[in-house]
């Protein structure tokens, strides 16, 4: 059996307490002579590499930013949710692992979305110790707001930048086992190929960015941590810098990627302005929990928002889904934008748009703040200047972000919005222990398939990426070192040992030279066309293909065109400046050669799951209300291709089961 998920037996509530207390130790004198090496140093990155450095592993980080604190993970703005009910409306583990399955359009697997509710309180106690500054009621109890796809308030904030709050925790653990030499920190290089010794991950062939130079690392496992792959699509909320390369590299050397098309649009986004953008803003989903959200009920109004009166606007979210509303999960609610648009109803000069209106709440804020300081009748001028302190205080940033972006004051008049590529729910396929089918070779947060189905509640990234470094690892990387040890142990008076010859071994030598060819390559074919361009290309394929809506003949086109896309990019690219020096160029025309054989199966993957759910949405599976249609009869699996050669994927079927939430057609009315 190619796959294998390991989920351990037990009912859900005791499969992960019975198990990690279970799982085969590594003594303190055994770890300090096992390596690790960690690719990235976003959230899952940093907490891995600093809890396994802490426990006594020797760990080696890789990133490419100049700093481990510039990874993408400092870009998440709205929270990190856990199960802690301090709002006492109704909370546990098992609602918020019920809301993940359901968010997920049921195409997650159960026992992982357990694991991660169960430790989703730790993680807020250990940010918490860590000194993270999560906002606080004036009590001092931390607080909580609502995302979309749950109707309880469990999401742990910092202003608007929760992400550079959590990632400045994680950073510090790791700087302190840095201080202590635990941790060798490489900033500045990328991994650009994982070396394999008899189809177990050995350690990893790096390029230096500043030099050029290339390098053999050794590892008793290697850990990728590298982040989600939305910018295949040229314009997404990612960091300009986000790419696939390392998960793809490891694809190709034998790792199965999961579930490739299950892309998130994120619903409140600033709309694209023009055809030299190269990058998309997001306005925090934490805003849903404050703002309304409606289009104007006559088509093509050109009045400013503030002239349309209350009954000429339809807030159709409420209208179509009155129990949860402006939270609906976010491919809910970017399908239900564009419906708008596509009828008629948008918003602005491209039309493209909808209105994300904060009067009603500032409104709400300030008479109770006025309540609150004893003001007798207050005017509506005062009402509004008391509420916009308090929405201010929660969302200033983000308010700052989009004025300085569109010019546009968001206190005076309502937001326009677009949804937008944010993130990716595929990634690499890994079992119960983060493990990828090729052996010693793991996968954590984004860069995994694991935890989010078909589409990913908000708030629940940072929660999957701290519980993968902080809880999970920790213990499940054991079972496998374990073995090591035992290896190691059995091998030690061989001369030529993996442990003795390190990075001496040929396979290191025969990797470094594929890179080296594969960067000489890039840079010999000197054609007419930029890096940039076919980046730009492909990602108007990907978009128009297999984006927010898809279909069989869009697809079957688009394989075709990203087939012919990569023959050009190999014989017609011109790449700038040379290998031994800090080439930027260079850098991206590695990523975007892996991205363009990244699309490509993305689009099969689209093309043979031949029903809508979550994020993928096929325009021939679609109930009558325009909403997913699951078929789960057929397809109550995870995709796991393996790579054979250019163009050419075997499917594997990891099979879904559902035996404690009764699987069924996502409602949110
Ligand atoms: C604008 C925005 C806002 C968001 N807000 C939220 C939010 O409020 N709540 C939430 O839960 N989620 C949010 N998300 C999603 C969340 O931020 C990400 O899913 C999460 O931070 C990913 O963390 P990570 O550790 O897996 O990867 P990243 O933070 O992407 O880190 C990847 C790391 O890998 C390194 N790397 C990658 N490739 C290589 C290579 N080849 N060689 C060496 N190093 C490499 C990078 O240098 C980096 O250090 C948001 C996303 C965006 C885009």
């Amino acid at each position: 059996m190619k796959l294998d998920s390991k989920i351990p037996e037990g009912t859900i509530d005791q499969k992960w307490t019975k198990y990690r207390s279970s799982i085969p130790l590594v003594n303190p004198a055994n770890k300090r002579s096992l390596e690790v090496i960690v690719i990235g140093s976003g959230l899952a990155g940093a907490s891995a590499a600093s809890s396994l450095a802490e426990m006594g592993y020797k760990v080696k980080v890789f990133c490419f930013q100049d700093s481990p604190r510039r990874a993408h993970s400092i870009a998440a703005q709205g929270g990190i949710n856990a199960a802690k009910n301090y709002q006492n409306d109704g909370d546990s583990t098992y609602r918020l692992f019920y809301d993940t399955i359901k968010g997920g359009d049921y195409r997650a697997r159960e026992a992982n979305v357990h694991r991660l509710a169960e430790v989703s309180s730790n993680i807020i106690d250990q940010c918490v110790a860590q000194g993270v500054p999560l906002a606080r009621e004036y009590g001092g109890l931390l607080s909580n707001r609502s995302f979309g796809g749950t109707q309880v308030q469990r999401t742990f904030y910092a202003a608007g930048q929760t992400g550079q709050q959590l990632l400045l925790g994680a950073y510090s653990a790791l700087q302190r086992q840095v201080g202590m030499g635990a941790v060798e920190l490489c900033a500045r290089h990328e991994m650009l190929d994982v070396v394999t010794i008899d189809g177990v991950a050995r350690g990893i062939i790096a390029r230096n960015l500043i030099t050029g130079e290339m390098e053999k690392h050794f590892g008793h496992a290697v850990l990728l941590c590298t982040g989600g792959y939305g910018n295949v699509f040229y314009l997404s909320t990612n960091a300009m810098g986000s790419n696939v390369t390392a998960a793809w590299k490891a694809h190709k050397k034998g790792a199965f990627f999961g579930n490739p098309c299950y892309t998130q649009i994120h619903p409140t986004c600033i709309p694209v302005s023009g055809d030299h953008q190269s990058k998309l803003t997001l306005m925090s989903e934490s805003l849903r929990n404050d703002g309304r959200i409606w289009v104007p009920k006559k088509k093509d109004d050109t009045r400013k928002p503030t002239d349309i009166p209350e009954e000429e606007r339809d807030y159709y979210l409420e209208r179509r889904y009155p129990a949860f509303g402006n939270l609906v999960p976010r491919d809910v609610a970017s399908r239900a934008a564009k419906e708008r648009c596509d009828a008629g109803y948008g918003v602005g000069k491209s039309k493209m748009a909808v209105y994300l209106d904060f009067a009603f709440n500032t409104a709400r804020y300030g008479k109770t703040e006025a309540t609150k300081r004893n003001i007798q009748n207050p005017s509506h001028e005062e009402i509004m200047r008391l509420g916009k302190e308090v929405v201010k205080e929660k969302y200033g940033n983000l308010f700052d972000m989009y004025q300085q972006i569109t010019g546009e004051n968001p206190y005076e008049v309502p937001m326009r919005i677009y949804p937008a590529v944010h993130y990716t729910m595929g990634g690499l396929w890994v079992d119960y222990n983060l493990m990828t089918t090729v052996k010693g070779l793991y996968a954590l947060g984004e860069a995994n398939f694991s935890d989010h189905g078909a589409n990913r509640l908000g708030a629940s990234a940072l929660m999957q990426g701290l519980a993968d470094g902080y809880f999970v690892i920790p213990y499940t990387i054991g079972v496998y070192l374990s073995t090591e040890v035992t290896r190691m142990s059995a091998e030690k008076d061989k001369a030529d040992s993996i442990d003795k010859l390190k990075t001496k071994h040929p396979a290191f030598d025969a990797a470094l030279k594929e890179q080296t060819d594969l960067i000489n390559k890039f840079l010999n074919i000197k054609g007419t066309k930029s890096v940039e361009s076919f980046h730009k290309r492909l990602g108007l394929i990907m978009w128009d293909k297999c984006g927010m809506a898809r279909n069989k003949q869009g697809l079957t086109e688009a394989i075709a065109e990203i087939q012919a896309l990569r023959k050009e990019f190999w014989s017609d690219v011109r790449v700038l400046g040379s290998a031994d020096e800090f080439n930027p160029d260079l850098e991206k025309a590695g990523r975007v050669a892996d991205f363009i054989e990244l699309g490509e199966l993305m689009c099969k993957d689209a093309l043979q799951r031949e029903e809508s759910c979550g994020g993928h949405f096929r325009e021939e599976h679609q109930t009558e209300e325009g909403e997913a249609k699951r078929d789960d009869v057929n397809f109550a699996y995870v995709s796991a291709w393996e790579y054979k050669g250019v163009s050419d994927w075997e499917l594997n079927k990891e099979e879904l089961k559902y035996e404690n939430i009764k699987i069924a057609q996502r409602s949110y009315k």
